[in-house]
């Protein structure tokens, strides 16, 4: 796979499910660390050996800037309809990682992108793939909420404008607003500039932003980093409620959030020990969160979900 330019027009192809049987990765049976008692993991239906339906697949991943590797060798499967949660201490590529999901390193003129990445069944780096219609079925919300200075309902009805959306835009945007858990707030106020609005409004809007162009999955980097506690459950809830409709990708160093709303966790780390000009990001291990969090496999994944390191 290589990087193609932003010139590709071709948009993607509709019909792309796969469907693929998933186990766990079969790891050394271990008792449940001492250290791992203090964080409460929701029971969820992500059990060893349920079959899951694979939105990405991802094979040899790398992501190089100006030609150093960033993050390397990712073989992961993501699923349909999961919360998956990224973690890692910082540096070790999840926000990267997270950016090849939705061709978004493109803009990144220094990233190029090696590996396979295939979304529904295609090749989401072929030449025929056009990366903004990529972008519109696999949406971003990031760390610091950032609408445009507009009002909120010209913040909705902007991409669905844009995409040429038929339908009834006021019902578009009452939409959008009432699955991002936010029209209760704002129904009175929808002609007043989204800056008024609280920082974890203003991240519900970027998520109703988001939804209002239909897209399949939502990529999250760090989206509740810059709020309060309650604004962050408030997310957190949002998210639960979605996933029956929309795949998440959830970038956090929260790992109490990881523990609280995901299906599915994705540890990476960065080999310390290869020196700071050969630092490199890798995923450890990917299992059922509450496997990741109770009994996990890799030592490294165990020392710091129990907070020895990172
Ligand atoms: P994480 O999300 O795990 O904190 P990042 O993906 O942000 O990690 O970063 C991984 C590595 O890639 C870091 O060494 C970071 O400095 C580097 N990096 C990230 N973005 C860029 C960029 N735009 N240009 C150059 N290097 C980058």
């Amino acid at each position: 796979m290589s990087r193609s330019g932003e010139g590709d027009d071709n948009s993607m192809p509709e019909d792309l499910t796969q469907t693929e049987p998933e186990t766990t990765t079969n790891g050394p049976s271990r008792d449940t660390p001492a250290g791992l008692a203090h964080l409460e993991v929701a029971s969820r239906d992500a059990t060893v050996g349920t079959p899951r339906t694979h939105i990405f697949e991802a094979s040899n991943v790398e992501v190089a800037y100006g030609g150093k590797p960033a993050v390397t060798d990712v073989n992961i499967g993501l699923a349909e309809h999961e919360i998956t949660a990224l973690i890692g201490p910082s540096g070790c590529g999840k926000s990267t990682f997270l950016r090849c999901l939705n061709r978004m390193n493109d803009l990144i003129p220094a990233a190029s992108v090696t590996g396979s990445i295939v979304y529904h069944g295609h090749d989401l780096y072929a030449k025929n793939i056009d990366p903004v219609s990529v972008r519109k079925r696999i949406g971003m919300v990031f760390q610091k909420p950032n609408p445009f200075p507009k009002s909120i309902y010209e913040n909705i009805a902007f991409g669905p404008r844009v995409m040429g959306m038929k339908g009834n835009m006021d019902e578009i945007v009452e939409s959008a607003l009432q699955r991002a858990a936010l029209w209760d707030e704002v129904k009175d106020r929808l002609k007043t500039n989204a800056f008024g609005m609280s920082g974890g409004q203003q991240q519900r809007l970027c998520i109703a932003r988001a939804l209002a162009t239909s897209p399949d999955v939502l990529l999250m980097d760090e989206p509740c980093s810059a709020l309060d506690p309650i604004s962050t459950g408030k997310i957190e809830e949002l998210m639960v409620e979605i996933k029956q409709e929309y795949s998440i990708v959830i970038v956090t160093h929260n790992m109490q959030q990881a523990a609280r709303v995901s299906d599915w966790t994705a540890f990476f780390t960065v080999d310390l020990s290869a020196g700071e000009a050969n630092r490199v990001g890798r995923l450890v291990e990917y299992n059922p969160t509450e496997k990741i969090f109770t009994t996990p496999d890799d030592e490294r994944t165990e020392q710091y979900v129990t907070g020895k390191f990172g």
